[in-house]
């Protein structure tokens, strides 16, 4: 079953003449353990499916459901979608490893185990001895294995991340690209990323094009079942 299904889905910002419309009709699906790549330009609509997928966004008219997700609820999903944004999303008063070990201690793990997630998250995504600095201490490509290593270390089945390198240089970012696949590739989770940069779409098994609100096909057609 597929862990995300977008049935006809469409968002509509606002009402009446100015109304926007951010995502036409999507029907696509992310199966178990895939690697897709969202590419498109700027306004596209990429952060909007994204949203929608995740839960954070409902879709103005369409479906979209989490099939091989069990429970539909906001808390079900929120325990097997990780979200990575762009920026940074670190609590500054806490360290590398407190920021990782927050959502788990919100879960309601037992504390043992906080620590030994958190621990082999953090050396998941190479950081073990940046496990004590503060967010500020750290670069801006530390930071964001940061954010992936605390998103991981939840063992989510779909990570999704919404320009994840947007603010990193090219090699720092395709850096933290290539570990975030690695590390949800040992874990089993799938991965969709959205991006503008056509270098790290390159990274990932599946692309699907957006233009306009559409998913599309590379030479223009429109896409009308990606991944389904
Ligand atoms: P992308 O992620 O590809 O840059 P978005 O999904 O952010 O695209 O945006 C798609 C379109 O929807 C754009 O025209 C954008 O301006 C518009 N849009 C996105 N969010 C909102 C919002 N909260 N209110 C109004 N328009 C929005
Ligand atoms: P991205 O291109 O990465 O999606 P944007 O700068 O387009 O980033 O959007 C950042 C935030 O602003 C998003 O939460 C989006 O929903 C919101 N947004 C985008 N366009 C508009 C808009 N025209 N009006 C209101 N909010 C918007």
């Amino acid at each position: 079953l597929p862990l995300v299904r977008c049935e006809d889905a469409a968002r509509t910002y606002g009402r009446g003449p100015g109304a926007v419309v951010a995502v036409h009709g999507l029907t696509c699906a992310v199966p178990p353990g895939a690697r897709v790549c969202v590419v498109g330009p700027s306004g596209s609509g990429k952060s909007t499916l994204l949203h929608l997928m995740a839960g954070l966004d409902r879709p103005t008219t369409g479906r979209v459901s989490h099939p091989g997700l069990g429970g539909e609820s906001a808390e079900g999903l929120a325990r097997h979608i990780g979200v990575v944004f762009q920026g940074p999303s670190l609590l500054p008063p806490l360290t590398a490893a407190e920021n990782v070990a927050l959502p788990l201690r919100i879960d309601g793990v037992p504390e043992d185990e906080v620590a030994s997630r958190t621990g082999a998250a953090l050396v998941r995504l190479g950081l073990e001895s940046l496990a004590g600095r503060l967010p500020d201490e750290l670069s801006a490509g530390q930071a964001q294995r940061v954010a992936v290593a605390r998103v991981l270390a939840r063992g989510p089945a779909l990570v999704l991340a919404d320009e994840p390198t947007g603010q990193l240089d090219r090699a720092t970012g395709r850096q933290v690209l290539a570990v975030l696949l690695t590390a949800a590739a040992e874990l089993g989770a799938a991965v969709l990323v959205t991006t503008h940069d056509p270098l790290v779409a390159r990274a990932l098994d599946i692309r699907w094009y957006m233009a306009d609100g559409r998913l599309v096909q590379p030479g223009g057609r429109t896409d009308t079942r990606a991944g389904t």
